[in-house]
């Protein structure tokens, strides 16, 4: 579970996000597009744009069931990295931190993905970003102009959001200790997941636990 690849999304979401950037012709997509798609839960969009929603503190999915916010309260993001480094917490509902990765540009992409699927198989909970840069044959100082291009995000924060991502699997789906989690997720030490824990739900992990096994229902984006 933990090695598995980065889920891209499949052939078709991938051509029809391409066609969606042709249409917007350039790299930022127009806010009444975005909210448009998000009113109307477009799924060609999901793992395309993240939705933060200022009034909760929450990003979504555009495909969140969630009753839509005021246009005006909400902004969009490219990858979830980027809305958690904007301090937005995932939503409990719609789990935009499993929404595939969507890296929908030309050329540069298989750069970018090629990243992303080592990133995943953890060369950043091991290595640094020179190393990685190293492996795809560019420079780190490109890779990370590259992601800052694409994801809005770099290579290391894109990392934290993945180990993130398997701390809160684990935690929702095994009984394990957190220290075990911290380890298998890739976080150094239980306290480095517990910090990121506290900065992106403001809880512990424990908490973050319980609450999941508790009511979805609450749950609100
Ligand atoms: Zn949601």
């Amino acid at each position: 579970m933990i090695g598995a690849p980065v889920v891209f999304g499949h052939h078709l979401h991938i051509q029809l996000a391409l066609e969606r950037r042709g249409r917007y012709s350039g790299s930022m997509l127009d806010f009444a597009a975005q909210y448009e798609a998000f009113r109307r839960r477009d799924s060609a969009w999901d793992g395309v744009v993240f939705v933060a929603v200022k009034t909760t503190g929450v990003y979504c999915r555009p495909v969140c069931p969630a009753r839509t916010p005021l246009a005006r309260n909400v902004s969009f993001y490219r990858s979830a990295a980027a809305a958690e480094r904007g301090g937005f917490r995932p939503c409990l509902r719609c789990r935009p931190e499993t929404a595939p990765f969507c890296p929908a540009w030309k050329g540069t992409r298989t750069t970018v993905e090629r990243a992303l699927t080592l990133i995943e198989s953890g060369a950043l909970d091991r290595g640094d970003v020179d190393e990685l840069a190293q492996r795809l044959g560019v420079g780190s100082r490109h890779l990370s102009r590259l992601f800052a291009e694409h994801l809005d995000a770099s290579p290391l924060q894109v990392a934290l959001s993945l180990r993130i991502r398997r701390a809160k699997h684990l935690l929702d789906g095994t009984d394990l200790p957190i220290g075990l989690i911290a380890e298998r997720a890739g976080f150094s030490s239980a306290r480095r997941l517990t910090a990121a824990f506290a900065r992106l739900y403001g809880k512990p992990p424990s908490a973050v636990r319980k609450r999941a096994s508790a009511s979805p229902k609450t749950a609100t984006r």
